[in-house]
């Protein structure tokens, strides 16, 4: 594994991305080529990815706010094929299971916003120490919001992949562009990411 990048692949799941999702995100479709290009590039580099996943209950508190989707095990729920690599580990909600050794991609179960409410992601994070975070996913006003400001938090250089991220409304997407922005993250295009590593 090329232990120094991790790739932080959010939410990248059918009820979000396609148009007719459950909760399609605007726009979310037009990313599919971006993603395709950052798994490809990170399997070929050995980038590790840390993918999160909701993965609902029939019954989940957060469909008092946005209706159902990704129910656990639906054709929704399931992850692009275009975000996959070959093998993925997948960690439950509970956060057990997480493998000693540094999967090529690590699937982390989840049923709020942010990822770091799976244990696991702060197990991961301490036992496998990436250098710098490289964010992509939706929503970016929600899910990548917080993934984004748990990782500055926890002092790990962060870059947003501009052109591989979308969101619920303009206005709350332009809000954490400009939150990133302040906590010093840095953004980057596809384009910048595949280049960077293929020159260095
Ligand atoms: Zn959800």
């Amino acid at each position: 594994m090329n232990a120094a990048l991790l790739f932080v692949d959010i939410d990248t799941q059918h009820d979000f991305i396609d148009s007719d999702g459950k909760l399609s995100v605007p726009c979310a479709e037009s990313l599919v080529d971006s993603l395709r290009r950052l798994t490809d590039f990170a399997e070929r580099e050995g980038i590790p990815i840390l993918s999160s996943a909701d993965a609902h209950g029939p019954d989940d508190p957060e469909f008092a706010q946005f209706p159902p989707h990704c129910l656990a095990g639906s054709k929704g729920q399931r992850k692009l094929a275009e975000t996959l690599v070959e093998a993925p580990v997948i960690v439950p909600v509970s956060g057990d299971g997480l493998p000693a050794e540094q999967p090529p991609q690590t699937i982390v179960e989840k049923v709020t916003f942010s990822m770091f409410s799976n244990p696991a992601v702060d197990a991961y994070l301490d036992r496998f120490a990436p250098a710098r975070a490289v964010v992509y996913g939706v929503a970016t006003d929600y899910c990548v919001r917080q993934a984004v400001e748990g990782l500055v938090a926890r002092a790990i250089p962060v870059t947003v992949v501009v052109d591989a991220i979308a969101g619920v409304t303009a206005e709350g997407s332009r809000a954490a562009l400009e939150a990133f922005g302040r906590a010093g993250v840095t953004l980057a295009t596809t384009d910048e990411v595949v280049a960077d590593r293929a020159s260095a």
